[in-house]
Parts: C-alpha cells; sequence; structure tokens
C-alpha cells in the first residue's frame, strides 16, 4: 500500500512531494491532466517561453518562491517597468500618460517562463512518482486506509493509500469528487465559498517583431478602466535580454461575454491595443488562454468574476481529516499568501509539518494546521 497518496500535480503538489521525497519517505503524485503545472503554463513560440499563467513572484514579501528559485538555480530577472504608463477611462479619447517608477512592485520573472520550475521540480523524482491522466473521482475511507478512485481514460484505477493529500482547488474537489463518507456539511460549505484564484480569467500575450513601446519610452503597461475595456491591464512580456518583444494582457471580458464574443475577440483585442500603443500593435501575434473553460482549473462557481482578492481564511481547510488519513492542499488552502504561487508552496510547507508532526512529540505541538506557523513576521503582499 502506498504511504502518501498526493492528488494534483501543481506547484503545491509537486512542492509537497519534493519536501517528502527529501525526507526519504514515500509518496507518488496523481495528476488529471497530461501535463505538470496546472495553472503555471508557459507555451513556446519561436523560442520564447510565453506565461499564459503566473508570470510573477516577488522575493521580498515571497520568500518561499525565492528560495526555491535559488535552490533549483533557476535564472530570473526583473519584470520590465521602466518608462511612461497609460490610462484609458474613456473610450473615446487617448489614453493618458503619467511617469512611476514601476507598477509591478519588484515583481521577478523566471528565464524558460514559470513552467522552467516546474521542469525543474519534475526533473528530481524517482521513476514512478508521477503519475499522469489520473483524474480523481472518489475518496473512500476504509478504516487503516484510504481507497482513490481515478478515471484513466476508459478505465479506472483504484490505489490504496495509508493517507492522501488533495492538492486540487477545493471547489473542484466539491464539484466532482466523491467522498465516502459524505463530507460534512460545514466543510462542504467552505469548500463551496474558496474560489478558485484567476479561475475565471484569460490571458493573452501578444508577440511582435520588435517592442516598438520600449522605443516610444512606453513601458508597456497601460490600464482600462471603461465599460467597453476588452484588456483591463497590459505589461511588457518580452524575454529576459529584450530582443524578442511581447506584450501580456488580461481580458476584461467575463467568461460569459468571452464564449459570445469568441470569434471576434481577437480582432477587439488587436483594437484596444492599437488604441493604446499605436498602429504598429497591429502587426503581432495572439496567444491566449481561457482558464474559465479549463476544467481542471475553474468549477462552475469560478464562472462569475472576482473583483477583488478574496480573503483565504477558512481553518477548516488546513486541518486534517478522517483521524489524519485526509489533507487539503493547494495555495487556497494557505495561511499566507493563499492563491498565488507562494501560498501552493507555503501550503505544502504545512502539510508536510502535518504528515511529519508524530503526535505528541516535543516541538511539534498537535497535528493541527491551526499550529503551523504560515505568517512571515513583517512580511506585506
Ligand atoms: C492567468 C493566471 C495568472 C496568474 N498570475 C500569478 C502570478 O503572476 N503570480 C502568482 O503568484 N500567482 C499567479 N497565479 C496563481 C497561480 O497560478 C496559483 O497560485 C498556483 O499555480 C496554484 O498552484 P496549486 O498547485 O495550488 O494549484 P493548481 O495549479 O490549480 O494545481 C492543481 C492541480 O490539480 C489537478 N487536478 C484538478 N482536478 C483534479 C482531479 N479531479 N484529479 C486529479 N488532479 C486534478 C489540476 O490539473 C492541477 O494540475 C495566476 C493564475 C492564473 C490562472
Amino acid at each position: 500500500m502506498l504511504d502518501t497518496a498526493i492528488v494534483g500535480g501543481g506547484l503545491s503538489g509537486l512542492a509537497l512531494a519534493r519536501r517528502m521525497q527529501k525526507q526519504g519517505r514515500e509518496c507518488a503524485v496523481f495528476e488529471a491532466r497530461d501535463r505538470l503545472g496546472g495553472r503555471i503554463l508557459s507555451v513556446p513560440v519561436d523560442g520564447m517561453a510565453l506565461d499564459l499563467g503566473p508570470a510573477w513572484y516577488w522575493p521580498q514579501s515571497q520568500p518561499r518562491m525565492a528560495r526555491l528559485i535559488a535552490e533549483l538555480g533557476l535564472t530570473h530577472f526583473p519584470q520590465h517597468d521602466q518608462g511612461t504608463v497609460l490610462s484609458l477611462n474613456d473610450p473615446d479619447k487617448a489614453p493618458q500618460a503619467y511617469p512611476t517608477d514601476g507598477v509591478h512592485g519588484g515583481a521577478r520573472r523566471l528565464e524558460g517562463g514559470m513552467a522552467s520550475l516546474i521542469q525543474a521540480l519534475a526533473a528530481n523524482f524517482p521513476a514512478g512518482t508521477l503519475h499522469l491522466n489520473h483524474v480523481l473521482i472518489a475518496v473512500i475511507e476504509q478504516g487503516d486506509h484510504v481507497a482513490l478512485h481515478f478515471r484513466c481514460g476508459d478505465s479506472i484505477r483504484q490505489i490504496s493509500a495509508r493517507r492522501v493529500v488533495l492538492a486540487v482547488p477545493p471547489r473542484l474537489l466539491e464539484e466532482h469528487v466523491r467522498f465516502e463518507p459524505p463530507l460534512s456539511e460545514p466543510l462542504v460549505q467552505s469548500m463551496r465559498s474558496t474560489c478558485t484564484w484567476m479561475a475565471d480569467q484569460a490571458k493573452v500575450v501578444v508577440t511582435y517583431p520588435q517592442s516598438f513601446w520600449r522605443g516610444a519610452a512606453l513601458a508597456g503597461n497601460a490600464f482600462v478602466g471603461h465599460e467597453q475595456a476588452v484588456l483591463y491591464e497590459t505589461f511588457d512580456a518580452c524575454n529576459a535580454a529584450g530582443d524578442q518583444a511581447a506584450l501580456g494582457g488580461f481580458i476584461a471580458l467575463s467568461p460569459a461575454l468571452r464564449a459570445s464574443f469568441e470569434t471576434g475577440l481577437s480582432l477587439l483585442i488587436t483594437s484596444q491595443l492599437v488604441q493604446l500603443f499605436g498602429r504598429e500593435a497591429e502587426d503581432g501575434t495572439q496567444h491566449r488562454h481561457d482558464w474559465a473553460t479549463e476544467i481542471y482549473t475553474s468549477s462552475t462557481l469560478d464562472q462569475s468574476p472576482l473583483r477583488v482578492h478574496p480573503s483565504y481564511d477558512d481553518p477548516s481547510l488546513r486541518r486534517p481529516w478522517w483521524s489524519s488519513r485526509l489533507y487539503f492542499c493547494g495555495s487556497e488552502t494557505a495561511g499566507y499568501a493563499a492563491g498565488y504561487m507562494e501560498g501552493a508552496l507555503e501550503a505544502s510547507e504545512r502539510v508536510e509539518f502535518m504528515l511529519t508532526a508524530e503526535p505528541g512529540a516535543p516541538g511539534r505541538g498537535p497535528m493541527s494546521g491551526a499550529s503551523y506557523p504560515s505568517a512571515i513576521p513583517g512580511a506585506i503582499l
């Protein structure tokens, strides 16, 4: 029987597997998609890696990300932020320009895209640790172990494990996975009210022959605040050297509107970019990703757009269940930086702390997520 099954091969699941593997503890990761990384997705285009999921981390307030990236020896570089920022609040007027010291607060990117973090993590596991195309459909408590049912193509595979860690957004688990015995109603409500961060979003990266905006002393940063906005925010997405050019943007239309405007969306994006950056912005190639259409990221409840960062403060998702056989992991369960990649790492740290804590061992405290010191003193996100 497997000791620990980790379901979800996103950052939190892989980071937890790495921590367990370092301690010589047996674990295996089961991932629904045919790739690892979850919301982390970098697409190779003409030698560039376009981040269609997360692109930024902030070393000053995200020490776990900074540490992991250093440990894995990955090359990072600052988000290009120099130059004038544009603001467009009236669709019939030209954008207004204002100088700033940058709007990304010291954000950094990874050379090779954020997926290089996932590749580096995955490279170090022993053969047989990672299982792709395993869609969890049921978790069944069976006394001294847990039975997991996975849909693998046309067949069902059953795995027995002493304990299971679910590194999957809680809303997806609540919607798609059968728990036996059923989870308590308050826990189900907690899962339903924990929105999956950015799961309603769509991102576009537009590649260009050259970074014409930099030549015009523009940062590439623009904010569009009017009701007909197509992109609500744009930014420079060039490679580290700046010799391969791209602009990135978040699409302002809701998931429902994106679906109904699908055929015209490219044209709308181009016209928004032209209004912001001029005629040269016509000359790009769009690479779009709509996370709301991804069944392993976005639940039905996540289809409603969020306007502010939600609070993730539910302790019931941070404690073990089923006599310490069932754990929740994933960024949305974090006590610090929830929703962000830093939160994914914090959650994996917390779960490892709980898994390795012997009940009553001196200095480790009770096996409760509530006792895990998640916050970084003095850090502000
Ligand atoms: C467009 C976008 C931009 C973002 N920008 C940033 C940013 O700049 N900085 C930042 O810090 N964060 C950003 N984020 C958030 C960041 O991506 C997440 O915090 C992080 O990737 C979460 O990792 P995770 O492992 O907790 O979850 P996920 O990456 O969602 O991993 C969960 C895994 O579970 C798998 N899974 C789902 N259902 C099942 C099932 N039934 N059976 C088996 N496996 C299943 C999924 O396929 C996935 O691999 C962004 C997200 C998006 C979408």
